[in-house]
This record gives C-alpha cells, structure tokens and sequence, in this order.
C-alpha cells in the first residue's frame, strides 16, 4: 500500500490570500494551519461575531490581517482571494452565497447549511455559475486509513455488499440531545460511506438498543442507524457517545471476496502489569488532526486554480437530505425513504 498522509505544495509561487469567518474552535486551528503549516497561503482578513476572539486570533496568528467589520465586507475585499467559512452552522449558507455571488473559492466547515433546502440553494447557486468553487469540511475523506480503505475496497474485496460500523465518543455535553447523533455525529459517516462506496443512499431506519445509565431524558443513546444504499448495500453504524472507554471510530466493508477493516490509529503496544496495552484516543480532535491539514492544502491548490475539489456542495446537500431522513426516522416508526433529485452535471 502506497497511500501516505503526505502534504504537497501547490505547483506555483503564487500565494492564496484567505478571509477567515468564524474564529471560534476550528476557525483559530485552520487560521493556524494556513499561517503556520500549509504552504501557498497567508490569511488576510479575519471576521468573528465576536470582535474580541477576531483581534485574539489576529494577534496570535496572524498580525498582518485586517479584522473586518462584517463578513461580507471581508468576502468583497479586494485583500481576499478565497473565503474559509468556520462560524456557527446556521450562519453557513448566507455566507457561500455571498461568496460565490463574488465568484471567490470558499471552503465550509460542515455542515453546508442547516437545511436541505439551504444546501440546495448552494447547489443552484454554484451550478449558476458554473464552476465548482465550494468545498465542504468532510476531512475523513482525506485521512489515511479511509483512502487505504478505499483502495482496498475499489479492487481487492469484490463487490460491497455490507458495511458495519461504529462512531463512539466517551461522552457527550449536557446540551447533547438526540438528533444531535445524526446532525453533529452521524453526518461524518454519512458523507465518507457515500464517498467510500461510490454510491447515494435510498432509506434509513434508527433503532434505540437498552439505553444508557450514563445518558438523560433528552438523548437516546446508544442508537443504530440502519442505511440502504441504491446499489442495495446495507449499513449499520452504531452511534454510541457515552461509551466512556475512548472515542473510536470502527467500519468494517464486508465485500463478495473478502472484508476489509479500517485501521486503528497508531498507537504504542505495552506489556505492562501482567497484561497487553494499547492506549485507545479520548478526544474526536487527535484523531483526524492530519487530515485537516492534508484537506486545508487541497483546497489551497484548487483555490489558486480558481476553483475547488474534494467534497463539493452537492455532497454537501447529500449529506443534508440524508440526515433529515435519519432525524425522521428517530421519530418514525419504520423505514425513512430517501429521494435524492438527479446530480447536475457539474457534480459528475
Ligand atoms: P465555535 O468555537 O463556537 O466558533 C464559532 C465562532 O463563530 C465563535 O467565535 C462565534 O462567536 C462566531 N460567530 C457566531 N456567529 C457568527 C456570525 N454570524 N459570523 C461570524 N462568526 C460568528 O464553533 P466551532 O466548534 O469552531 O465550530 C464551527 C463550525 O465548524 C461548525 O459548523 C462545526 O460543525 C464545524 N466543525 C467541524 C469539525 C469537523 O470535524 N469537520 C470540527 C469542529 C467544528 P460567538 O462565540 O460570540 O457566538
């Protein structure tokens, strides 16, 4: 296997001048990436809600930067090249918009919009115009394991036919209700499955196991999501966020002519105390850490070309559809139906 998570510098001396909007969590560790990691970019401009968290970031990473008194001021500036969206989700879609009406390359935390209907907007918005210029957050599809997997399943398995999987975290905030497993938990998988196997979805169904001691009223943990795919591939993952042991990410491909597995981070193997050790991850940020950087440069390179790559706003809007599918059928008794429009060809 030949698949490394390796960054690579984009072909030119040109450098992308980027507008950051939200400088929250991950707006501050991507505005850290462009400025301290990535090549071919420097961020120019900086927006927050929150004037203080913008000058924060400003003076810690990025001293050259103009704040901006708004983020449309910041996408219609001349200092900025390419726009990273990282404030709240609801505030997602007004800002795409906003950038592509400005013809400027924008990469959107997930999700895309809060909505369907927002992310259909995008997607209408983006064929409109043209060409591809948005790029949606989904980094696992640029994670070393996943793209092994990939391989793997493209040409050594046979046809995909099941996939087990599981998306653990050892607990959750207080906030943390039920749909929030499909909207703020789920949704990775539902991207990277589609991706993974090449394929859209036609039904989901959630089933509530025994529940949790660990978890309260207003969340139903652990679930199990069940997914049919149109090529008739049947997924199950469980979403388990009180699981206290680790955060784990599981999925298993069982193929006509073999399985495959997703493989565990590295970690140490220790004998110790009359027993065999291997640290599990406790927290969701160590275990994607490279391919935030390995996406955040994909997008440098695509941005200096004037467009973008990765997951687009279709996937984006894939994704939506699919979620609120898994949100009705929390609720439902029974199998959710799917129905997503034909793809534009811009999205082939
Ligand atoms: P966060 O820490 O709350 O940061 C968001 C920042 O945006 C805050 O400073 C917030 O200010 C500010 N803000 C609020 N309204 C705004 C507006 N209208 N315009 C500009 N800025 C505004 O949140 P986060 O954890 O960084 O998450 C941000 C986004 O990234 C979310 O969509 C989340 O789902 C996504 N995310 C993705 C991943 C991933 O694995 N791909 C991981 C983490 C987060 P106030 O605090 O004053 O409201």
């Amino acid at each position: 296997m030949t698949i490394a998570q390796t960054i690579t510098a984009p072909a030119t001396t040109r450098t992308l001048r980027v507008g950051v909007i939200g400088t929250g969590m991950i707006g501050r560790d991507h505005t850290r990436r462009l400025a301290q990691v990535l090549a071919g970019a420097t961020v120019t401009g900086l927006y927050d809600y929150s004037a203080e968290a913008a000058a924060a970031v400003q003076a810690d990473l990025a001293p050259s930067a103009t704040v901006f008194a708004t983020g449309e001021e910041l996408i219609a500036s001349p200092e900025v090249d390419a726009v990273l969206v990282t404030s709240p989700g609801f505030t997602h879609e007004a800002y795409v918009l906003e950038a592509i009406a400005a013809g400027k390359p924008c990469f959107c935390e997930k999700p895309l919009a809060t909505t369907a209907e927002g992310a259909r907007r995008i997607v209408e918005a983006e064929t409109a115009h043209g060409t591809r210029l948005v790029q949606v957050g989904f980094m696992r599809r640029y994670d070393v394991g996943y793209r092994m997997l990939k391989e793997v399943v493209d040409s050594r398995i046979g046809q995909p036919l099941m996939v087990h999987a599981a998306h653990r975290n050892p607990s959750v905030p207080e906030q943390y209700v039920t749909p929030m497993a499909i909207h703020d938990t789920l949704i990775h998988e539902i991207d990277v499955f589609r991706w993974l196997l090449d394929d859209d979805y036609v039904s989901a169904q959630v089933i509530f196991p025994r529940a949790t001691s660990a978890s309260h009223a207003a969340l139903k943990d652990p679930q199990i999501i069940l997914l049919e795919t149109a090529k008739g591939i049947r997924i199950d993952v469980e979403v388990f966020v009180n699981c206290k042991y680790g955060y784990d990410i599981q999925c298993q491909v069982v193929g006509e002519e073999g399985l495959a597995n997703l493989p565990e981070p590295m970690s140490i193997t220790m004998r110790k105390d009359a027993s065999l050790q291997n640290p599990i991850l406790t927290d969701w940020k160590d275990r994607f850490v490279a391919s935030y950087d390995v996406e955040l440069q994909d997008w440098i390179a695509a941005a200096l070309a004037g467009t973008a790559s990765g997951p687009s706003a279709w996937d984006g809007y894939a994704a939506a559809v699919t979620s609120d599918a898994c949100v009705e059928a929390q609720e439902a008794d029974g199998i959710v139906k799917i129905d997503l429009p034909a793809r534009p060809a811009l999205y082939a």
